[in-house]
């Protein structure tokens, strides 16, 4: 089979390398154009990227010209944006209406009710939104997105637990690494030997997203899950990933044992499917006392795994564990790529 043209927008920040490094030996997926803003465009890759990542600098595309975020310019049938939320506001919509079905990490559309917010193991059955979406809009393609970085490690725990138990309520204190902030991001002088106890708009994304997420598509619309999640969310001095201290009350008040059971049992809506990025498993369970720990777990199954540990008796609200995931990756350029393999495999491309 040939592969799929794609479009990368945002090609050069630190989410757009880490989409171009995973593209560029993907299975089902080439990549035909690299966009940025109009300060990249015209340039090489090279010059206009100030690559980061370990491995074949630029992926090997470092003679490619970067190009405009236009339709007119660079349209490929998929893309995936890696685009600051405002330049996502404006870029694409002009995407999805001209064709294209684009795999979204920026936050502007993903609330939206007509928008496909994925995790694939725990609501693949929400890509049936994009009927809606291009009904109203009348768009022949589609904007589907993932959630927050933050969002998405939590779940890894709270999704197989809502699923097996149902959750009432959860509370989350965030330790989340520098690499969500871009690059350069957060000056030195501020991170180092730090915590910073607050990141903007991080903690309502955190709550919001995850009961939609949660929620059942019901009659073209999510009904949300209703759960009280309360964030509260930190950066400090990790590069990659983002670890969350997590307490939760369960409905019938399991222990912590059969909480175990259900996370090593839990069966991901893409089982079968054999989509090229999903981890071995959706979450891990760590029975170590001190681990995941960021350094040392974070790059677990090219950074999609989610991990679990510390899973104890809380006696304010029941339970409580430790989530482990990498932000730019699971939370962000996996899990677009993740996103598009869910949908190729159930035949929107
Ligand atoms: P970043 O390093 O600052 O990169 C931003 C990208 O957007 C660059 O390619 C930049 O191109 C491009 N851009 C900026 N303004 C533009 C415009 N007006 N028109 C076209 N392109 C424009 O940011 P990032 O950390 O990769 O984050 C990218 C997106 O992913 C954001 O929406 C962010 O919220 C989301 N996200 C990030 C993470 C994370 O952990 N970092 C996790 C989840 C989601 P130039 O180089 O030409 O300026």
């Amino acid at each position: 089979m040939s592969r799929i043209p794609v479009t990368v927008l945002g090609a050069t920040g630190v989410v757009g390398q880490r989409f171009v490094r995973r593209l560029a030996a993907h299975p089902s997926f080439e990549i035909a154009h690299l966009a940025a803003s109009e300060r990249s465009a015209g340039k090489s890759y090279r010059e206009a990227c100030d690559w980061r990542l370990p491995g074949e600098p630029y992926a090997g595309l470092g003679d490619r010209i970067v190009e405009a975020c236009d339709p007119r310019l660079s349209f490929s049938p998929l893309a995936f944006s890696a685009l600051d939320n405002s330049a996502a506001r404006e870029v694409e919509p002009a995407f999805a209406a001209s064709g294209c079905l684009v795999f979204s990490n920026a936050s502007a559309f993903r609330m939206e009710e007509d928008v496909p917010l994925l995790v694939p193991e725990l609501n693949a059955g929400h890509l049936g939104l994009i009927e809606v979406q291009r009904k109203r809009r009348g768009w022949k393609g589609a904007i589907v997105t993932n959630p927050n970085c933050t969002t998405v490690v939590l779940l890894g725990a709270l999704g197989p637990l809502h699923r097996a138990f149902g959750a009432e309520a959860v509370s989350i204190v965030s330790m989340q690494a520098l690499s969500g902030a871009g690059y350069p991001g957060v000056p030195s002088l501020d991170a180092l030997s730090n915590v910073i106890p607050y990141i903007g708009g991080e903690e309502e994304k955190v709550e919001t997203e995850s009961r939609k997420i949660l929620g059942r598509l019901e009659g073209g619309r999510i009904l949300e899950a209703p759960i009280a999640i309360s964030a509260q969310c930190n950066r400090v001095p990790v590069i990659d990933g983002h670890t969350e201290a997590v307490s939760l009350r369960l409905s019938g008040s399991p222990s912590p044992e059969d909480a175990l059971a259900a996370l090593e049992s839990f069966r991901p809506d893409t089982d079968g499917l054999a989509l090229p990025t999903a981890p071995e498993r959706f979450v891990r369970v760590r029975r170590e006392p001190d681990r995941p720990q960021p350094r040392r777990d974070v790059e677990e199954d090219d950074g999609m795994a989610l991990q679990v540990g510390r899973l104890r008796r809380c006696p304010l609200f029941g339970l409580k564990l430790v989530v482990l995931g990498h932000n730019t990756e699971r939370g962000a350029a996996g899990a677009s790529v993740l996103n598009a393999e869910l949908a190729l495999a159930r035949g929107w491309l």
